[in-house]
């Protein structure tokens, strides 16, 4: 006989039309619970932009990418143990569908022992995934993880899902057997020894109860956590291709349009953000991650998804489910939204909130005072526009007013241009640029703030009218390449400034550092094994994803830009970052210094400072120096490895050091 198995075995008519009629209502059920959400949704604005509709299904999805490059600790393995147990207990059902309902009939001989054989072994490893999530919740529950009966519920009906199908498989066996189970459907059929000559009636009844199992399923589907199994696809299909360091602006017509600014209700994100917020698995990986949570703030950006969820299709306000006092706290960092597997956007959903409570005045204190500062001095410190040029003092630095065309414009911003520390820095740069011989020139007291903290804050018109007036004073100019030493200002003039008409090509220092190194006109620095530890921005390296030129300014090879998230794995395998003494966190894993998204100017609570976090790990590393390449990072830095190290411990940007070796 041909290897093969008849569905409905010993099911009558009525039997077969009961199961019928019964699954048709639970997915008719499922079908109108995402119905009813779907017009929540829809109450929000439309998207505008492009989805990517099937590139990030296959890659956030299918791959899993996001999970398989999540810290192993984060529960990543055992939900890939799930997810591709799942995946492959859907295609088996649906293959089986289709050999019963279609014409083609291909479910026997070979391709039947095949398909047992490697549905058997995936089964298997859906339950251990299952198993491995209900003791990681039972035993070592991450703090993350919320403990609710839901959760418990739905691993609970999954578990029984795949359990019931090795006993439908079994009773079969049982009741049926036949030459080829034991080499095809070997789990089934070892379980069958345990339920020897099972009548037809005992295999209706298994049958029965794992197919009620599935109906159940079904039907939960819209509830729960299981909702994401749908909603993540959705998300991710839909999610916009922004990088991470863009913000949607808002334009005066929207305005005048909807009378307010930014998002005070649920209602006002967009169709996808609040589509989203429903494929959260509840995870905790963004909460793992954040900076300010970290630090025992009330901060958590996975309760600000849910929170925001709970709210959708209400008129309860946004600030009131998710407090103001959390979404100040957030640094826009990203590393949420790079840990997220389901793609959600936390900065967008906290800045849009923000942008409405600035403009109900709802922001006060150092903050407010911020904005006022870049209102009537064009300097986020508040120094006069005439002070830009301090730092300059004996030097010869070229001025863009008098050579009107160079290849290279030097942003120094406005921490570089009037921090003591920062200023460090703007010399170094000025110095190596004048000895390898660029033809650069700066704007001295022409420039301006370029806005990103008070975009970021919240002011998105304070934003829109600092670029316009950067764009126009660059349109007063030749000029081929923008280079700062600034991550903040580097992001916001090569990824923002294009929604205002400005185009550029922008360099951080450390790019246009290492090319002059690669080049030959420039030496790279070289400090022992263990000497240097060098802290990421986030702005640099996660949302721009540059890793390597900072350390290839440190005489390291790296190819953490090309692996993108893939980089933990390959930078531990070279040999190169011996030399360098690496913190817990690095490269796109970052941990922020809590300065982004405007926290620089704001007050923090002493026991409560994601600075004094980050110095703790710069200090594990055993260096005695901390390379930098951020003048945020820098003023933070600088008081916290005080704070928190009782031992000496250098300070210096990476184009100081490349300064002193070019000594
Ligand atoms: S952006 Fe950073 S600080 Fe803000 S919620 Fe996300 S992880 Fe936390
Ligand atoms: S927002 Fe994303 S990372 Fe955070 S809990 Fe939800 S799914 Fe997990």
């Amino acid at each position: 006989m041909v290897p093969t198995r008849s569905e409905f075995l010993h099911q009558s008519l009525p039997q077969k039309l009961a199961f019928y009629f019964l699954i048709l209502g639970c997915c008719i059920y499922a079908g109108w619970r995402f119905f009813e959400r779907a017009k929540v949704w829809r109450q929000g604005k439309p998207i505008d932009w492009k989805p990517s509709y099937l590139q990030n299904v296959v890659r956030y999805i299918a791959a899993q990418r996001k999970v398989r490059n999540a810290r192993p600790r984060s529960g990543a393995p055992m939900h890939l143990f799930i997810f591709y147990g799942f995946l492959a207990l859907l295609l088996a059902t649906t293959l089986l569908g289709i050999n019963t309902y279609s014409p083609i009939k291909f479910h026997q001989g070979t391709y039947y022992v095949v398909y047992e054989i490697v549905f058997d072994a995936m089964g298997l490893v859906f339950l251990v995934g299952i198993t491995w999530a209900m003791v990681r919740r039972g035993a070592f529950r991450p703090k993350v993880l919320t403990q609710e009966w839901k959760d418990v519920w739905a691993l609970a009906l999954l578990f029984a899902l795949g359990l019931t199908g090795y006993l439908v498989e079994a009773a079969r066996i049982s009741n049926h057997p036949q030459t080829w189970d034991a080499s095809a459907s070997w789990v089934g059929a070892a379980l069958a020894r345990g339920i020897p000559n099972i009548s037809d009636g005992g295999y209706v009844a298994i049958w029965w109860i794992h197919a009620l199992l599935v109906m159940a399923f079904i039907a939960a589907l819209p509830h729960m956590r299981l909702k994401h199994i749908v909603m993540a696809v959705a998300a991710s299909a839909g999610s916009p291709e922004r990088k991470y360091g863009v913000l949607q602006p808002i334009s005066l017509e929207e305005v005048e349009q909807t009378g307010q600014i930014g998002v005070a209700v649920a209602k006002e994100y967009s169709r996808w953000h609040l589509m989203s917020l429903d494929a959260c698995m509840e995870c905790g990986r963004c909460t793992e991650v954040c900076p300010a949570n970290l630090v025992g703030k009330i901060l958590n950006p996975k309760r600000v998804v849910q929170d925001i969820a709970g709210v959708a299709g209400t008129e309860t306000p946004v600030a009131g489910a998710v407090s103001e006092e959390a979404l100040w706290q957030c640094t826009t960092c990203n590393a949420c939204v790079e840990a997220c597997p389901v793609l959600i956007r936390h900065v967008d959903l906290i800045v849009d909130a923000r942008r409405n409570l600035v403009a109900e005045g709802k922001l006060a204190g150092t903050g407010a005072v911020m904005l006022r500062q870049i209102t009537s001095t064009s300097h986020a410190w508040g120094a006069q526009p005439g002070s830009r040029e301090e730092w300059m003092k004996g030097m010869e630095v070229p001025l863009a007013r008098d050579k009107k065309k160079f290849d290279v414009l030097f942003w120094v911003g406005c921490a570089g241009a009037t921090d003591p520390g920062a200023m460090k820095t703007t010399r170094a740069v000025a110095e190596l640029l004048l000895k390898a011989g660029i033809d650069f020139a700066c704007l001295g007291n022409e420039e301006a703030c370029t806005g990103d903290p008070a975009r970021r804050i919240g002011d998105e018109f304070l934003f829109q009218e600092m670029a316009q007036q950067n764009v126009g004073r660059f349109g007063s100019y030749e000029f081929k390449t923008i280079v700062t030493p600034c991550p903040h200002c580097f992001n916001t003039l090569a990824n923002e400034y294009g929604q205002f008409g400005g185009q550029y090509e922008v360099k951080h220092h450390s790019e246009l550092l290492s090319e002059l190194i690669a080049a030959g006109k420039l030496k790279s620095a070289k400090p022992s094994k263990g000497e240097v530890a060098y802290h990421d921005p986030c702005y640099l390296a996660r949302i721009n994803n540059q890793s390597d030129a900072p350390r290839a300014l440190l005489g390291e090879r790296t190819q953490l830009n090309e692996m993108g998230t893939e980089m933990e794995r390959a930078y531990a395998d070279t040999p190169d970052r011996r030399n360098l003494a690496e913190p817990e966190h690095y490269g796109r894993k970052t941990l922020c210094c809590g300065a982004g998204g405007g926290r620089m100017w704001m007050e923090e609570e002493p026991n409560q400072r994601p600075s004094e976090n980050r110095a703790r790990e710069l200090v594990a590393t055993g260096a005695k120096t901390v390379a930098l390449g951020c003048p945020f990072c820098r003023i933070m830095l600088d008081a916290s490895i005080k704070q928190v190290s009782e031992e000496e411990i250098k300070l210096i940007d990476l184009a100081e050091m490349v300064r002193d070796a070019n000594a």
